[in-house]
């Protein structure tokens, strides 16, 4: 049988490797280890926050190793290391978001339903929202903002509203895309941890391998087929270290919150983006903000008073990424719609009661990277840029043309099941 490698574990990575097995003999090789959710409690983040201990948000990954923090003068970023990626530390929101790829001829309907087959969307947890969610939603009602309740991915009959989405569920309720690992694994597919790919080997126009380090160790792993899902930050690194041209179009989904001291709020202990307000530039969603309270000099108030909505805007696609560095600013164009995000949400809290002088803004922060090498009409078909050698695919957000200012990880696992299909096809066509 041929053997694929898949790089990655996330929405992805995952996905693709669970497709693939059996039609190859697919190895995984994932960058971290398993994932561990995070022990430490709100008091304990709270002591050290008093201590002063808490100063930059590159602590975060001394605290909680899955998250790895970079950084840019505007912006904190976040993705996932280890197994399930960033899949593990998601809020469990699932929103099909394809519209943009249905502009360029790209029908994804089948891999939505097989989807909606595998995972369950939810929306169960509507039942257990504290009072002061839902008198959030209904002000955003009554302001005409067609509030929803979120859709989330998983068995949420076993939420029990502990609010650390974002920290890894210990109550088996929130999907991730270990599940699909699993299967993966069942069917015979192998998965390498701590192992760090860092170049697709090129010969002849053709993927060889990949050249990864393994603790003091680089090693060359030989496969037919290669599968590049190692998340939107590090694909486009890999890609470019192999020698393969990615664009300057990098997109994160940059998420201001805005927050204000509220007595008894006790948001830190409800399931984390109840709802959503979908705007034509940004989605607002009641959220506590795990990188602006420990952080942010301005969030001085408990956990418990502190009570926030998130503005998820949809930014343009004006950054970069290589081994070096990112670069990634807002436009004047993102700044305005931001802008004009925080005065709905303050608008929200007015009429919540909330004093206009205990609202404060959090630190922008992002977690959706992508863009770099964007499907376009010509790979409607194909899923395949020509600049790859024939028997190397992306299969992670690094193929999303636009930003989707929405929560990507449907989308994604929609991509990575099509791509499975097609370079099955493809590869059994070339014998
Ligand atoms: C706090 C937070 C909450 C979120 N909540 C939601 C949500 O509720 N719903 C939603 O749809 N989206 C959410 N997202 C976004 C979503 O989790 C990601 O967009 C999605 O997981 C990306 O999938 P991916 O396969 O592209 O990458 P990832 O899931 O990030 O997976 C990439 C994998 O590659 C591995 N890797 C990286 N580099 C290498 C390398 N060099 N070699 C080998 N392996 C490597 C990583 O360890 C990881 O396992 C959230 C993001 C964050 C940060
Ligand atoms: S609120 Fe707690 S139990 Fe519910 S999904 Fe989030 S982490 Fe899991």
């Amino acid at each position: 049988m041929k053997h694929a490698i898949v790089v990655g574990s996330g929405a992805g990575g995952a996905t693709a490797a669970k497709e693939l097995q059996g039609k190859f003999a697919v190895t995984v090789l994932e960058a971290g280890t398993e994932f561990r959710p995070l022990s430490l409690g709100l008091p304990g983040i709270e002591r050290m926050k008093k201590a002063g201990l808490l100063f930059d948000e590159r602590e975060l990954h001394l605290i909680f190793p899955t998250v790895q923090i970079r950084k840019t003068p505007e912006m904190v970023l976040a993705n996932g290391i280890g197994l399930g990626g960033t899949t593990t530390i998601c809020t469990g929101n699932a929103v099909r978001m394809d519209r943009d790829l249905k502009a360029l001829g790209i029908n994804l309907d089948a891999e939505f339903e097989e989807i909606y087959q595998e995972i369950p969307v939810t929306t169960v947890h509507q039942k257990r929202w504290h009072k002061h969610t839902r008198r959030l939603f209904e002000i955003c009602h009554e302001m005409n903002l067609d509030p929803q309740p979120m859709p989330k991915l998983g068995n949420y009959e076993n939420c029990i509203s502990c609010g650390r989405c974002v920290l890894g569920c210990t109550h088996g309720a929130k999907w991730d895309s270990r599940q699909f690992l699993q299967v993966a694994v069942e069917r015979g597919a192998e998965v390498m941890t701590n192992c760090k790919v860092e170049r697709v080997v090129i010969e002849n126009g053709r993927a060889t391998g990949v050249e990864a380090r393994r603790g003091w160790m680089r090693q060359f792993y030989p496969a037919d087929l290669v599968i590049l899902a190692a998340g939107g930050f590090a694909t486009p690194v890999i890609l470019q270290d192999s020698g393969i041209r990615c664009e300057p179009r990098l997109f994160v989904d940059p998420v201001l919150c805005v927050a204000t001291a509220w007595a008894g709020a006790q948001q830190c202990q409800e399931i984390e983006m109840p709802f959503v307000v979908q705007r034509e530039h940004f989605i607002l969603s009641p959220y506590f903000d795990y990188v602006s309270f420990p952080f942010n000099k301005t969030w001085k108030y408990p956990a418990k008073d502190t009570l926030g909505i998130m503005i998820k805007l949809a930014d343009s696609t004006t950054g970069s990424i290589s081994n070096k560095e990112v670069k990634k600013a807002l436009t004047a164009e993102d700044k305005h719609r931001l802008g004009q995000g925080v005065e709905l949400c303050k608008e929200i809290f007015r009429r919540f009661g909330a004093k206009e002088d205990s609202i404060f803004l959090g630190t922008i922060n992002a977690g959706h990277p992508g863009g770099t090498l964007p499907l376009t009409e010509q790979e409607a078909e194909s899923f395949h840029h020509d600049r790859l050698p024939r028997n190397l695919y992306v299969a992670d957000a690094t193929l999303i043309p636009q930003s989707l200012g929405n929560p990507p990880i449907l989308t994604i696992i929609a991509i990575a099941k099509r791509i499975s299909k097609v370079c099955a096809q493809e590869m059994h066509a070339e014998g």
